[in-house]
């Protein structure tokens, strides 16, 4: 007999806090690196209902012990219902036995892992001096994104554009929560005075062109992880010094596709993040390097951080628990 916990939504924001997800994802890109942890191949499908988008992300960290699927996608028509466009949840089960050993809900997750990744970057790749975090995109994501990345360098001030700028109040909003100077601003600018950079937009075309950006910036590109999305320019990519969570999304739903499928750059010139947080890897080599992590989003950092909520829920003293 084996127990099951259930980890609700509510609970996982409760339970997993950012430095939790910080260290979760850290530890799997390092256990990715090293060969100990693997994503297995990731099914997305048009179900052909409600024009919605399903599949599964799954893996196994042998290094934590972490085996699981992530299974949910994309429902536009859920925001009409007062719910995120994105539902996800997580399975976990018991790498010794293959038993169903936690049920967590995937939505709050999938933002603080996201978030998490980028400020893994940040605090690997950008300059320390950096004071001004650029931010392209206000949706969902956006706040997540911007909680974690100031809690990695000591940013002055935010500025931000987004295609839709009805959106960004939030962030101003944000900003002023956090004691940080906005300012609402064009790409061009954008790109002049931010020292950090993150996207996170559902953008199928280039919002930042390579010459916009100046030298020693670092940029999280966050918003690509399907074929055809894009949200820089392939040349601004190129002029970069590449780093991502896993080459092979890199390169095929990734911000890389596009400079890949365009002869700009080859694979080789891309670097898992996991071999500078193990230090194989320098990192950025000098203050005037542009450097670009290409942020897929990979079924291990779900399951790390589904992980941290189920073994903190087994520890509180509400856990909803089935013997199965
Ligand atoms: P959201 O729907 O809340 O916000 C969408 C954002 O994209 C807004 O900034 C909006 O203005 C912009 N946008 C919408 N349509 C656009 C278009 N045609 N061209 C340019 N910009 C457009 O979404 P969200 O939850 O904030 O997610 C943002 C993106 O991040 C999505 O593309 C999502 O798939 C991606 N995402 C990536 C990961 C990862 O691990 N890499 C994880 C979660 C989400």
């Amino acid at each position: 007999m084996s127990d099951l916990v259930i980890v609700n939504e509510a609970q996982c924001q409760n339970l997993v806090t950012r430095a939790d997800a910080f260290k979760a994802v850290e530890d799997v890109f390092c256990a990715m690196s090293k060969g100990e942890a693997y994503n297995f191949p990731v099914v997305r499908e048009a179900i052909g209902y409600a024009d919605a988008l399903y599949g599964f992300k799954s893996g196994f960290d042998k290094t934590g012990k972490v085996l699981g699927v992530k299974a949910g996608g994309y429902w536009p028509g859920n925001v009409e219902k007062g719910l995120t466009n994105h539902q996800s949840s997580v399975c976990l089960f018991d790498p010794d036995t293959g038993e169903l050993s936690a049920i967590v809900a995937g939505n709050y997750l999938t933002a603080v892992r996201t978030a998490a990744s980028s400020a893994v970057s940040i605090a690997h790749l950008a300059r320390k001096d950096s004071k001004v975090l650029g931010m392209v995109g206000a949706g969902h994501q956006s706040t997540f994104q911007v909680r974690a990345a100031v809690e990695q360098r000591d940013f002055e001030k935010i500025v931000a554009w987004n295609p839709h700028p009805e959106m960004l109040p939030r962030l101003a909003e944000l900003a002023r929560e956090l004691k940080v100077d906005f300012e609402a601003v064009d790409q061009q600018r954008l790109g002049r005075e931010a020292d950090v950079i993150i996207t996170i937009t559902s953008a199928f075309e280039p919002l930042l062109m390579r010459d916009w950006i100046k030298p020693g910036t670092h940029l999280a590109c966050m918003g690509t992880d399907t074929k055809g999305k894009m949200e820089v320019d392939a040349e601004l990519l190129a002029r970069a010094t590449v780093f991502t969570d896993e080459i092979a999304q890199s390169i095929s739903i990734g911000e890389s596709q596009h400079a890949i499928q365009k002869g700009l750059i080859t694979e080789d010139q891309i670097t898992p993040i996991g071999d500078v947080i193990k230090g194989d890897h320098l990192g950025r080599s000098s203050e005037d390097e542009v450097t670009l992590f290409d942020g897929t989003g990979v079924g291990l950092q779900d399951l790390a951080v589904a992980s941290v909520a189920a073994r903190l829920a087994l520890q509180a003293e509400d856990a909803l628990k089935i013997t199965l």
